[in-house]
């Protein structure tokens, strides 16, 4: 499905050690124009609405209800903001959501004593029908590693799966994911899923063609890595008849998505020193 990523903001009421986002210079948030969004693409595209945290925008609901009448919509967040959750369950239907990627970070819950509200929130959405569209995300801080199986107990009583995923980032000095012992390595069986960035320069990609990313003022980027405008919201913008070659040397964003190369070249480019084949 064509994919229009959605930078909403860099936001967030969080504040995870590995979070990258924060860290990045963004620009405000701007309200646009959904018209003139579905003048420029048709039903075909899905909108992922990202962060930060998207339910902090104000309005984000009344956003969602309206994109949501043409396109599919994804959101990735913290699902931590009770409040503007109730009211998106009752303004958005199942059927309009693509995806709905939650972030744990189990430690962050603890430290506000809002875990209890958490699974209330998923519980929540579960009753609404959403259940099937959420993935629940566990980020693997090296800390995390001896509570993972109870904590994945725990969400699995309330009937959800957790999808672990890489820490990208610092501790106790080390880089990571590269540090990862082997015995964590082998018990999660990660060493084989994880391409990470790569040597993306002049593989043919759909970035430009059949996926674009707007940053929160409107400003249209071929994806998050190649940051030129080409266009915004207001004036316009053209995507590629086709893939074109990335200009990009290294790719650290949904290239692995998105470019027109096979997995193995991709892995081959990876920049990870345990994806070497
Ligand atoms: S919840 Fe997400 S956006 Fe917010 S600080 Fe954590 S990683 Fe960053
Ligand atoms: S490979 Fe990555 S950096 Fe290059 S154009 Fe595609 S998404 Fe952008």
């Amino acid at each position: 499905m064509n994919t229009c990523l959605w930078r909403m903001t860099n936001r967030c009421n969080f504040d995870c050690e590995y979070c990258y986002v924060r860290r990045t210079p963004y620009p405000e948030y701007e309200p646009q124009d959904i018209d003139l969004l579905d003048q420029k693409i048709d039903e075909s595209w899905k909108i992922i609405f990202t962060g930060g945290e998207p339910f902090l925008i104000p309005g984000f609901v009344d956003l969602c209800h309206r994109v949501a009448t043409k396109h599919k919509i994804a959101i990735d967040t913290n699902l931590s903001v009770t409040s503007e959750v109730k009211k998106f369950v009752e303004a958005v239907r199942p059927e309009q959501i693509h995806y709905l990627y939650i972030a744990c970070h189990i430690e962050q819950r603890e430290k506000r004593n809002n875990l209890r509200e958490f699974l209330e929130n998923l519980d929540l959405l579960k009753r609404k029908g959403f259940g099937n569209s959420i993935a629940l995300n566990y980020v693997l801080h090296p800390r995390l590693f001896d509570r993972l199986e109870k904590d994945r107990e725990m969400f699995l009583d309330h009937g959800f799966s957790l999808s672990p995923t890489f820490m990208g980032g610092e501790f106790e000095g080390k880089p990571y994911p590269e540090s990862y012992t082997p015995e964590q390595m082998a018990k999660f069986n990660i060493e084989k899923t994880w391409v990470g960035p790569f040597h993306s320069k002049g593989l043919l990609c759909k970035a430009g063609h059949t996926f674009f990313s707007m940053q929160p003022d409107g400003e249209i980027h071929r994806c998050e890595c190649d940051t030129r405008r080409i266009g915004d919201l207001k004036t316009g913008f053209s995507l590629k008849e086709t893939s074109y070659p990335c200009e990009i040397e290294i790719c650290s964003c949904l290239g692995e998505l998105l470019v027109e190369a096979d997995r193995k070249e991709v892995l081959n480019r990876s920049c990870s020193p345990f994806n070497k084949f």
